[in-house]
């Protein structure tokens, strides 16, 4: 059985939002506590989901080398399934995690995005109950769509046993109102299997992008922004085309392509899933970051069909990270990018798979990027809601790079009486 439940309320009106579905419910208020935009509270969810937060690599601490820039994990691997699932957006991994719960009998339900029946690339929230329906959910879809309305009408039908899949700023609204859906609601077990994100838009922006890089726009089946500086491009008559970052079309598309939410969001690894799942630290492989002992349970479900080995890191991170910072500078200032000339750009394209960030390297290059992103158009579109929207982790990453605090970041609440725990 599968199902879509009709959404009951209209769509959200707040400007900082992605419609993660929880303004949809019967109590659209707990938006306040639980949004990532609002007043998010990253080290009492990671103390909470994990057991502890996200450690610092000092001598006190101990930590694991990235947690900085990754969030609490235990292990990080690249992987890939074999065979590879068809139709998945890289080997499948994230789609079979959850149809082996459901195979096993360890959940009841799983709530994850399939493709509208109408636009293959509109994301349109799901019920999954049985595990062959899984494959419905493979591939990347661009766009919103309210993946957490479906949690409470779940539990009402008397599915207690849930797994969710979902990009970070709907596991940090679901990961705020767990405490209330176990107590007053009768959840009973979560597995949260998360993907990074960045860079999402409106399922309308994204259809203006496909018509900016084909002719024939209706018959792309597959995008994806590869580790090695390119967009994969798929056709329906089987063609494969790879373009250099260099060579899109980004400068003819509006400032306000991107929202507002997705350049200032600062959760791009989806640290409060049990298990990530990705591309971007993977080299070409997947990339799965094993943050808790559950997170590792739903791995070791699928161990028979993964190929695994240690992630990669090299090459330099900080000039493409300045130069990105440069010219997120003038872009948030309204001043045009500065463009590379065209005979520089094969050059560049040549070189920056070779030698530029790779691996894990490149992970953090594109999360420090994320960092000063979210700073530098916050200060811009909005700075009043820099002090509580920012946590103290992105200033930690942009201060490498000369971006500080206006006045110091009030700790959050849970720092304040967090007592580290000796067994970590
Ligand atoms: C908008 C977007 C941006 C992303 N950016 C990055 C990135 O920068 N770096 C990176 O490492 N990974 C990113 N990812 C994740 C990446 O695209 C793959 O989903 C991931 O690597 C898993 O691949 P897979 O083959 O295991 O997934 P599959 O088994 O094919 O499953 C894909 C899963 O994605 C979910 N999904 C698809 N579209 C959406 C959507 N619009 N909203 C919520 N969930 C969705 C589906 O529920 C499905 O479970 C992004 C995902 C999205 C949706
Ligand atoms: S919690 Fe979700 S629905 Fe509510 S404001 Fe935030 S993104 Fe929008
Ligand atoms: S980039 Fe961040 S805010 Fe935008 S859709 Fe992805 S997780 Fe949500």
């Amino acid at each position: 059985m599968n199902q879509t439940i009709a959404v009951q309320s209209p769509a959200p009106l707040r400007k900082l939002c992605t419609d993660c579905g929880l303004s949809r419910t019967d109590d659209p208020k707990r938006c306040g506590q639980a949004c990532q935009f609002i007043q998010p509270d990253y080290p009492a969810l990671e103390q909470r989901v994990h057991g502890r937060q996200r450690l610092q690599n000092t001598v006190q601490e101990n930590a694991q080398p990235d947690e900085l820039f990754f969030g609490p994990y235990q292990r990080i691997l690249s992987a890939r399934m074999e065979p590879p699932a068809a139709g998945a957006q890289w080997t499948g991994i994230t789609t079979r995690l959850a149809e082996v719960l459901l195979e096993q009998g360890q959940v009841d339900a799983v709530i994850a995005m399939a493709a509208d029946p109408q636009d293959r690339w509109r994301p349109r929230p799901v019920l999954v109950t049985r595990a062959q329906d899984m494959a419905q959910c493979r591939g990347m879809r661009m766009g919103y769509a309210p993946l957490l309305s479906l949690v409470e009408p779940a539990l009402a039908q008397g599915f207690k046993r849930l797994a969710v899949i979902g990009i970070p700023c709907q596991i940090y609204a679901l990961r705020a109102i767990q405490p209330q859906l176990e107590q007053e609601q009768g959840l009973e077990k979560l597995f949260v299997i998360g993907t990074p994100c960045s860079d999402n838009t409106t399922t309308e922006n994204f259809h203006q992008f496909l018509g900016l890089i084909s002719d024939r726009p209706q018959d792309i089946n597959y995008v994806e922004f590869r580790a090695d500086y390119k967009v994969e491009v798929r056709t329906d008559q089987g063609e494969k085309r790879l373009i250099p970052f260099l060579n899109l079309p980004l400068s003819t598309l509006p400032p306000d392509f991107f929202p507002l939410t997705c350049r200032t969001c600062v959760d791009y690894t989806n640290v409060l899933s049990d298990i990530t799942v990705g591309y971007m630290g993977g080299h070409g492989q997947q990339w799965l970051l094993v943050r808790n002992a559950q997170g590792q349970a739903v791995l070791d479900g699928i161990q028979d069909q993964l190929v695994t080995s240690a992630p990669i890191s090299k090459g330099q991170r900080d000039g493409p990270v300045r130069g990105f910072m440069a010219n997120t500078e003038r872009a948030a200032g309204g001043l045009p990018l500065r463009r590379m000339p065209a005979w520089i750009k094969p050059l560049v394209n040549w070189l920056m798979p070779r030698v530029g960030p790779r691996g894990l390297e490149f992970a953090r290059a594109r999360v420090e990027m994320k960092a000063i992103e979210s700073i530098l158009h916050l200060r811009r579109e909005a700075p009043a809601r820099i002090k509580n929207m920012l946590p103290a982790h992105v200033w930690q990453l942009a201060a490498r790079y000369g971006l500080q605090a206006e006045t110091a970041p009030p700790p959050p609440p849970s720092q304040v009486q967090h007592i580290k725990d000796p067994k970590v």
